[in-house]
């Protein structure tokens, strides 16, 4: 059993009016009040940031945001900046997912700027990386994680990174329902943890959470989170409705 606390981070993507996000985050606080020893991030769009952090406000909650500009401001229309996103309330963000990768050019290189301005606006960055299903099957998977780890955390030392929190998300399982095994979940996360304590130490490596994503659903999730690298699960589908969500932050009891 390791000493980092789980955590159950919810990425609501590009769903739920200004209406909706709200009614999902008050119905979330009441059904997860009992809960304790695990930490739980909700990340709606941007319009329903500001709202729905004014629902939290005193639940064990925290609230995220699911992209950001590196810049602190400045002519970059359609972006929002890190310290935007704290004046809204959040105090996470989800960096590099693969829908962003995929679909908005996200590269290694963004992907590093905008951890470095997470940090220094004091967010907690959920950093993704993952592989394709071509390179899973290529036999790529081990080499395409070392350079996303790599690259997104290339300048930075120890100290700066004592908040990070790591996200394997292979993209084959994304909204497939295709999850990984457990053991395949396993074995990435031991070889990212091991990559920390090569590119940092072994404090870092050790304390660092590593968050399984793909398909988790309350019936696969205690299996994850019995294996002793799987830190908590970073959740899309599963965590827009609030009851499912629930069962998720419960899973020691599923
Ligand atoms: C995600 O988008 O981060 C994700 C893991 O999605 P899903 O749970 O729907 O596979």
């Amino acid at each position: 059993m390791s000493s980092r606390t789980p955590m159950i981070a919810g990425n609501w993507k590009m769903h739920k009016s200004g209406t909706q996000a709200i009614e999902a985050a008050e119905r979330l606080k009441t059904l997860v009040k009992a809960a304790s020893g695990v930490d739980i991030m909700i990340a709606p769009t941007f319009t329903a940031l500001f709202q729905v952090g004014q629902v939290l406000k005193g639940s064990p909650i925290a609230l995220g945001a699911q992209n950001m500009h590196w810049e602190q401001q400045g002519a970059f229309t359609g972006e929002i900046s890190a310290d935007m996103l704290v004046d809204a309330g959040c105090s996470q963000v989800i960096i590099g997912h693969s829908e962003r990768r995929q679909y908005f050019g996200e590269t290694d290189e963004t992907v590093n700027r905008k951890i470095k301005a997470a940090l220094q606006a004091k967010l907690t960055p959920v950093f993704c990386i993952g592989e394709t299903e071509s390179q899973r099957l290529a036999g790529e998977t081990f080499s395409v994680l070392d350079k996303q780890v790599r690259n997104g955390l290339k300048d930075f030392v120890f100290s700066d990174l004592g908040n990070l929190v790591v996200a394997y998300e292979p993209v084959w399982a994304i909204g497939t329902g295709q999850t990984a095994t457990r053991e395949q979940a396993q074995e990435a996360h031991e070889n990212i943890r091991s990559l920390l304590e090569t590119l940092f130490n072994k404090d870092l490596a050790s304390s660092t959470r590593i968050l399984y994503g793909g398909s988790v659903k309350p019936d696969n999730v205690r299996a994850l989170m019995e294996m002793p690298d799987v830190d908590g699960a970073l959740v899309g589908g599963a965590s827009l409705d609030p009851d499912t969500f629930s069962k998720l932050v419960f899973f020691n009891e599923n």
